[in-house]
Protein backbone atom coordinates (compact mmCIF):
# COMPACT_ATOMS: atom_id res chain seq x y z
CA UNK A 1 0.00 0.00 0.00
CA UNK A 2 1.48 3.57 -0.89
CA UNK A 3 0.93 6.12 1.70
CA UNK A 4 1.48 9.68 1.68
CA UNK A 5 3.85 11.20 3.48
CA UNK A 6 3.66 14.13 5.60
CA UNK A 7 6.28 16.13 6.70
CA UNK A 8 5.05 18.07 9.87
CA UNK A 9 7.35 20.70 11.41
CA UNK A 10 6.76 21.01 15.40
CA UNK A 11 8.08 25.14 16.47
CA UNK A 12 7.37 24.22 19.89
CA UNK A 13 7.77 27.15 22.45
CA UNK A 14 9.55 29.11 19.38
CA UNK A 15 8.59 31.94 17.13
CA UNK A 16 6.28 35.38 17.48
CA UNK A 17 4.48 37.06 14.81
CA UNK A 18 7.17 37.94 13.06
CA UNK A 19 8.60 34.52 12.31
CA UNK A 20 5.15 33.51 10.50
CA UNK A 21 7.39 35.30 7.64
CA UNK A 22 9.26 31.73 7.21
CA UNK A 23 5.71 30.24 6.32
CA UNK A 24 5.79 31.52 2.43
CA UNK A 25 8.37 29.49 1.81
CA UNK A 26 7.17 26.06 3.23
CA UNK A 27 3.95 26.71 2.04
CA UNK A 28 5.47 27.27 -2.18
CA UNK A 29 6.85 24.07 -1.53
CA UNK A 30 4.41 22.64 -0.08
CA UNK A 31 2.36 23.58 -3.13
CA UNK A 32 5.10 22.61 -6.05
CA UNK A 33 5.22 19.04 -4.36
CA UNK A 34 1.60 18.04 -4.18
CA UNK A 35 2.79 14.74 -3.83
CA UNK A 36 3.42 15.07 -0.31
CA UNK A 37 1.76 16.56 2.57
CA UNK A 38 2.86 19.05 5.07
CA UNK A 39 2.29 21.02 7.93
CA UNK A 40 3.37 23.55 10.15
CA UNK A 41 2.72 23.22 14.09
CA UNK A 42 2.95 26.80 15.70
CA UNK A 43 2.44 28.04 19.16
CA UNK A 44 -1.06 27.95 20.04
CA UNK A 45 -1.35 31.83 19.72
CA UNK A 46 0.21 31.79 16.28
CA UNK A 47 -2.70 29.39 14.75
CA UNK A 48 -4.70 31.93 13.58
CA UNK A 49 -2.45 34.55 12.45
CA UNK A 50 -0.86 31.71 10.87
CA UNK A 51 -3.79 30.50 8.85
CA UNK A 52 -4.76 33.90 7.32
CA UNK A 53 -1.22 34.18 6.02
CA UNK A 54 -0.56 31.15 4.34
CA UNK A 55 -4.31 29.72 3.95
CA UNK A 56 -3.06 26.89 1.62
CA UNK A 57 -0.45 25.39 4.07
CA UNK A 58 -1.64 22.93 6.84
CA UNK A 59 -1.52 24.38 10.23
CA UNK A 60 -1.72 22.54 13.61
CA UNK A 61 -1.48 22.49 17.09
CA UNK A 62 0.92 21.15 19.80
CA UNK A 63 -1.70 19.79 22.24
CA UNK A 64 -5.47 19.48 22.98
CA UNK A 65 -7.41 18.83 26.33
CA UNK A 66 -9.03 15.75 26.44
CA UNK A 67 -12.51 17.58 27.54
CA UNK A 68 -14.42 19.96 25.04
CA UNK A 69 -14.98 22.41 27.45
CA UNK A 70 -14.55 23.75 31.82
CA UNK A 71 -12.58 24.51 34.56
CA UNK A 72 -8.95 24.06 33.15
CA UNK A 73 -7.25 26.58 33.38
CA UNK A 74 -4.89 27.60 30.85
CA UNK A 75 -5.79 24.32 28.53
CA UNK A 76 -7.32 24.97 24.88
CA UNK A 77 -9.83 22.08 23.96
CA UNK A 78 -9.54 20.35 20.32
CA UNK A 79 -13.00 22.39 19.13
CA UNK A 80 -10.92 25.33 20.30
CA UNK A 81 -7.80 24.84 18.09
CA UNK A 82 -10.28 23.53 15.24
CA UNK A 83 -12.40 26.95 15.18
CA UNK A 84 -8.82 28.18 15.26
CA UNK A 85 -8.21 26.51 11.74
CA UNK A 86 -5.70 23.99 13.15
CA UNK A 87 -5.81 20.71 11.03
CA UNK A 88 -3.60 18.50 13.34
CA UNK A 89 -3.11 18.09 16.69
CA UNK A 90 0.19 16.47 18.10
CA UNK A 91 -0.64 14.70 21.32
CA UNK A 92 1.42 12.77 23.39
CA UNK A 93 5.00 14.72 22.57
CA UNK A 94 7.58 13.29 24.78
CA UNK A 95 8.23 16.73 26.38
CA UNK A 96 4.83 16.73 27.25
CA UNK A 97 5.20 13.43 28.52
CA UNK A 98 8.12 14.76 30.69
CA UNK A 99 7.45 18.08 31.62
CA UNK A 100 3.53 17.66 32.72
CA UNK A 101 3.31 14.03 33.64
CA UNK A 102 1.06 12.90 30.81
CA UNK A 103 0.04 9.19 30.25
CA UNK A 104 -0.36 6.91 27.96
CA UNK A 105 -4.86 7.21 29.41
CA UNK A 106 -4.20 10.92 28.86
CA UNK A 107 -2.83 11.04 25.47
CA UNK A 108 -5.68 8.26 24.72
CA UNK A 109 -7.96 11.20 25.58
CA UNK A 110 -6.20 14.10 24.14
CA UNK A 111 -6.61 11.59 20.65
CA UNK A 112 -10.33 11.14 21.00
CA UNK A 113 -10.98 14.81 21.90
CA UNK A 114 -8.94 15.69 18.72
CA UNK A 115 -11.08 12.75 16.59
CA UNK A 116 -14.66 14.05 18.06
CA UNK A 117 -14.07 17.88 16.28
CA UNK A 118 -12.21 16.79 13.14
CA UNK A 119 -8.72 17.07 13.80
CA UNK A 120 -5.68 14.70 12.43
CA UNK A 121 -4.03 13.42 16.08
CA UNK A 122 -0.31 12.53 15.58
CA UNK A 123 0.36 10.68 18.51
CA UNK A 124 3.97 10.68 19.73
CA UNK A 125 5.47 7.51 20.86
CA UNK A 126 9.08 6.95 22.15
CA UNK A 127 11.74 5.26 24.34
CA UNK A 128 14.40 7.10 26.58
CA UNK A 129 18.37 6.24 26.06
CA UNK A 130 18.02 4.19 29.52
CA UNK A 131 15.38 2.23 28.13
CA UNK A 132 17.30 1.28 24.74
CA UNK A 133 20.18 0.36 26.98
CA UNK A 134 18.32 -1.81 28.67
CA UNK A 135 16.74 -3.78 25.44
CA UNK A 136 13.39 -1.98 26.40
CA UNK A 137 12.68 -0.05 23.68
CA UNK A 138 10.68 -1.52 21.42
CA UNK A 139 8.76 -2.54 24.36
CA UNK A 140 8.09 0.30 25.52
CA UNK A 141 6.94 2.00 22.49
CA UNK A 142 4.35 -0.70 21.71
CA UNK A 143 3.17 -0.09 25.12
CA UNK A 144 3.03 3.49 24.60
CA UNK A 145 0.80 2.68 21.34
CA UNK A 146 -1.64 0.52 23.04
CA UNK A 147 -2.27 3.10 25.56
CA UNK A 148 -2.45 5.82 23.58
CA UNK A 149 -3.85 4.81 20.42
CA UNK A 150 -7.78 4.96 20.46
CA UNK A 151 -9.45 1.49 19.38
CA UNK A 152 -11.63 3.25 16.74
CA UNK A 153 -8.75 4.68 14.96
CA UNK A 154 -8.43 4.76 11.50
CA UNK A 155 -5.77 6.51 8.83
CA UNK A 156 -8.20 9.35 8.75
CA UNK A 157 -7.63 10.84 11.71
CA UNK A 158 -4.41 8.56 13.28
CA UNK A 159 -0.57 9.70 12.44
CA UNK A 160 1.72 8.07 15.01
CA UNK A 161 5.69 9.69 15.38
CA UNK A 162 8.27 7.50 16.65
CA UNK A 163 10.40 10.05 18.20
CA UNK A 164 13.25 8.22 20.55
CA UNK A 165 13.83 10.48 23.36
CA UNK A 166 17.63 10.73 22.97
CA UNK A 167 17.28 11.63 19.17
CA UNK A 168 15.10 14.66 19.94
CA UNK A 169 17.06 17.97 19.51
CA UNK A 170 20.36 16.30 20.29
CA UNK A 171 22.00 15.82 16.72
CA UNK A 172 22.01 11.78 17.23
CA UNK A 173 19.38 9.25 15.29
CA UNK A 174 19.14 5.55 15.65
CA UNK A 175 20.76 3.45 12.30
CA UNK A 176 18.39 2.87 9.72
CA UNK A 177 18.20 -0.87 10.77
CA UNK A 178 16.60 0.75 14.16
CA UNK A 179 14.36 2.53 12.59
CA UNK A 180 13.24 0.08 10.44
CA UNK A 181 12.56 -2.31 13.27
CA UNK A 182 10.59 -0.19 15.40
CA UNK A 183 8.11 0.90 12.87
CA UNK A 184 7.82 -2.51 12.08
CA UNK A 185 7.25 -3.49 15.10
CA UNK A 186 4.32 -0.26 15.34
CA UNK A 187 3.23 -1.04 12.39
CA UNK A 188 2.30 -4.94 13.76
CA UNK A 189 1.03 -3.51 16.95
CA UNK A 190 -1.67 -1.52 15.24
CA UNK A 191 -2.37 -4.17 13.65
CA UNK A 192 -3.57 -6.33 16.82
CA UNK A 193 -5.15 -3.30 17.44
CA UNK A 194 -6.88 -1.94 14.88
CA UNK A 195 -6.86 -4.96 11.88
CA UNK A 196 -6.60 -4.22 8.67
CA UNK A 197 -6.75 -0.27 9.44
CA UNK A 198 -3.12 -0.43 9.98
CA UNK A 199 -2.19 -0.43 6.78
CA UNK A 200 -3.05 2.82 5.91
CA UNK A 201 -1.75 4.85 9.49
CA UNK A 202 1.00 6.88 8.60
CA UNK A 203 4.35 6.36 10.84
CA UNK A 204 6.33 9.14 11.21
CA UNK A 205 10.36 9.03 12.46
CA UNK A 206 10.73 12.28 14.53
CA UNK A 207 14.72 13.10 15.96
CA UNK A 208 17.32 15.19 14.89
CA UNK A 209 15.80 14.57 11.02
CA UNK A 210 17.30 17.49 8.51
CA UNK A 211 18.03 18.61 5.01
CA UNK A 212 21.07 16.02 5.29
CA UNK A 213 19.63 12.93 6.77
CA UNK A 214 15.52 13.23 5.29
CA UNK A 215 16.21 11.39 2.04
CA UNK A 216 17.71 8.48 3.80
CA UNK A 217 15.56 8.11 6.93
CA UNK A 218 12.37 8.54 4.51
CA UNK A 219 13.81 5.90 2.52
CA UNK A 220 12.94 3.45 5.73
CA UNK A 221 10.27 0.66 4.81
CA UNK A 222 7.13 2.06 7.21
CA UNK A 223 8.93 5.39 7.81
CA UNK A 224 5.86 7.85 6.19
CA UNK A 225 7.53 11.32 7.15
CA UNK A 226 8.75 13.02 9.53
CA UNK A 227 8.04 14.59 12.72
CA UNK A 228 10.55 17.60 12.57
CA UNK A 229 11.30 20.49 15.52
CA UNK A 230 14.87 22.19 15.45
CA UNK A 231 14.78 22.33 11.61
CA UNK A 232 11.63 23.09 10.93
CA UNK A 233 12.05 26.72 12.04
CA UNK A 234 13.26 28.24 9.16
CA UNK A 235 12.13 27.49 5.33
CA UNK A 236 15.38 26.99 4.54
CA UNK A 237 16.30 23.87 6.47
CA UNK A 238 12.92 22.51 6.09
CA UNK A 239 12.25 22.65 2.58
CA UNK A 240 14.77 20.46 2.11
CA UNK A 241 12.89 17.85 4.04
CA UNK A 242 9.76 18.35 2.09
CA UNK A 243 11.45 17.96 -1.43
CA UNK A 244 13.18 14.85 0.41
CA UNK A 245 9.67 13.46 1.06
CA UNK A 246 8.37 14.68 -2.83
CA UNK A 247 11.48 12.62 -4.05
CA UNK A 248 9.87 9.11 -2.79
CA UNK A 249 6.04 10.59 -2.98
C1 LIG B 1 10.46 16.97 18.02
O1 LIG B 1 10.57 17.55 19.08
O2 LIG B 1 9.35 16.54 17.68
C2 LIG B 1 11.66 16.79 17.22
C3 LIG B 1 11.70 15.80 16.40
O3 LIG B 1 12.69 17.69 17.41
P1 LIG B 1 14.09 17.77 16.60
O4 LIG B 1 13.75 17.59 15.14
O5 LIG B 1 14.62 19.12 16.90
O6 LIG B 1 14.93 16.66 17.11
Amino acid sequence: MTRRKLIAGNWKMNGHIDHLRELHGIEKAAKAHPQVDVAICPPATLIAPAVARVPNLAIGAQDCHASDKGAHTGCLSAAMLKEAGAHHVIVGHSERRADQGETDADVHGKAEAAHRHGLTAIVCVGETEAERDAGEAEMVVTGQVAGSVPADATADWLVIAYEPVWAIGTGRVPTLDDVAAMHAAIRAKLADMIGDKAEGVRILYGGSMNGDNAADLLAVDNVDGGLVGGASLSADKFVPIIEAGAAQG
